[in-house]
């Protein structure tokens, strides 16, 4: 790469970096794409709910997107990992784990989150195959068969009201004593949700299809799918090292135009919203693009 600085830098090159790239490139702008390869979603077989992309695999979801978006001439990749941004007078400076540097006049970060697995043997073997955290996602491919959802209390309740509507073959495991509340035991029990307190001890499964729940007394439960929610961390450092501020359930804080706490940064995809979907973050990374390009011509005109 014989130049090394841009008008904009976009950290993440899946879904939401991608879409901001198309924006920027279509805006005639100079832009770098550093990118790594690990989408949150990347052992799912089958991305669902995203108009025209209905069934395909994560994977080639991307390389049409990259595809397209390598069409425009002023974009280009850099397969690497972004470790270290720095704020210079004029402009952004990212560093790769190579050593290399690159610079810029605006910074996006589509660096989606890292899902942290619970300490269940085969609970990560079977993320995104069989343990599933959207009903949206893939709720249709297990639609009336025997699942499962792995929660407690409040939370517990909630996704077993949902998925109530997905199967009428469902088991509420709280992995320990229920937190529920008489009501909501009774109104689960009405509605024939069976509930599981015994302590979980594994997940048998087979490439990552659930076979049964193992719980600590060596008892078991068959199951087809079971929903669970993971906590998470930020994949990426660098917009909190720059002085991004992030909100109290640990996301980057974004304004409607994806405009971070600090100018000049934008933020846009997973990192930034519980409301994950491809089709969210295609379409916030449209606007950071958008908005990282108006305010570049604002500055200048
Ligand atoms: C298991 C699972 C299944 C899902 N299934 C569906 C589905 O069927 N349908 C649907 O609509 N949604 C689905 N989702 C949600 C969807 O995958 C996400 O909303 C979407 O991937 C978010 O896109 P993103 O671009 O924000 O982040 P990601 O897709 O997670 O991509 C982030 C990118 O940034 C890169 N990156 C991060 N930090 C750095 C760094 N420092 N340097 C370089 N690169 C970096 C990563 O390598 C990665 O490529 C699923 C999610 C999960 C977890």
């Amino acid at each position: 790469m014989t130049n090394n600085n841009f008008d904009v830098i976009i950290v993440g090159g899946s879904y939401s970096g991608l879409s901001a790239a198309m924006a920027l490139g279509r805006s005639l702008r100079d832009v770098l794409i550093i990118d790594n390869g690990k989408p949150c979603n990347r052992q799912t077989p089958h991305s669902h709910n995203f108009l025209t992309q209905d069934g395909q695999t994560p994977k080639d979801i991307t390389m049409k997107a990259r595809e397209q978006v390598e069409k425009y001439e002023s974009v280009r990749f850099y397969n690497g990992f972004a470790t270290n941004g720095v704020k210079t007078q004029n402009s952004f400076e990212i560093e790769t784990q190579s050593g290399d540097r690159f610079t810029s006049e605006k910074l996006i970060f589509a660096t989606g989150v890292k899902d942290i697995m619970p300490d269940i043997e085969g609970f990560s073997e079977s993320w995104g195959i069989s343990v599933i955290h959207c009903p949206y996602c893939h709720g249709y491919e297990v639609k009336h068969e025997k699942t499962g959802i792995l929660g407690n209390g409040e939370y517990g309740f909630e996704f077993s009201k949902m998925i109530n509507n997905w199967t009428k073959d469902l088991t509420l495991f709280t992995n320990g004593k229920s937190t529920l509340t008489e009501e909501q035991t009774t109104k689960l029990e009405a509605h024939d949700i069976k509930i599981v307190e015994e302590e979980i001890d594994s997940f048998e499964q087979i490439k990552g299809q659930i076979k049964n729940v193992i719980f600590k007394n060596g008892s078991k439960r068959s199951l087809k799918a079971i929903y669970a929610r993971t906590s998470f961390v930020q994949q990426s450092d660098i917009p909190k090292t720059l002085g991004c501020e992030l909100t109290e359930e640990g996301y980057i804080s974004v304004d409607p135009f994806q405009r971070t706490t600090v100018q000049g940064i934008y933020a846009c995809g997973d990192n930034t919203t519980f409301k994950r979907s491809v089709s969210n973050a295609v379409a916030m990374g449209t606007s950071a693009g958008a908005i990282a390009n108006k305010e570049i011509i604002d500055e200048a005109f």
